[in-house]
């Protein structure tokens, strides 16, 4: 969502500030990472599975998340009746992050509302244009740093 907020007040982005809150705590519960379904062999010499022309067991899905630190990579063996389930927690997560890049986009628009347009503010020389002169500055250059 590349939504300009840039145009909206201080009132209306606070507003919309609450707004986007009560959409984050209502996407319902959600994981990361991924998940794949299919016919899996246990590795044991004697089960079935072993045997020539055995698919394995299953089909199952086995989600899995790679992540750093303590506890390490993760995975859990996911019943067939329970894929669907989970497709949809990973779905939440997506729906989840996406809210949240915007809901950082509005806060940091609050921000520079809160100081208002720095076209209002004087002539006094704005750090983010680096001064007066230089006319062939781009004059709207917002400090992307
Ligand atoms: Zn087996």
């Amino acid at each position: 969502m590349a939504k300009d907020y840039s145009t909206m007040t201080v009132r209306e982005l606070e507003e919309l500030r609450v707004v986007m809150l009560e959409r984050i705590a209502a996407v319902p519960a959600f994981r990361r990472g991924s998940l794949q379904v299919g016919y899996r062999k246990c590795g044991s010499a004697n089960c079935r599975c072993a045997r020539p022309g055995e698919l394995g067991h299953g089909p199952r899905g086995l989600w899995t998340r790679t992540a750093k630190g303590p506890g390490g990579s993760r995975g859990q063996y996911i019943p067939i009746a329970s894929v669907e389930q989970v497709r949809a927690e990973l779905d939440n997560y997506a729906a989840f992050a996406a809210l949240i890049e915007d809901y950082v986009e509005v806060n940091e628009a609050l921000c520079k509302a809160h100081l208002g347009p720095p076209a209002r503010r004087g002539r006094r020389a704005d750090p983010a244009t680096g001064g007066e002169k230089g006319g062939s500055n781009p004059a709207r250059t917002s400090s992307t740093h």
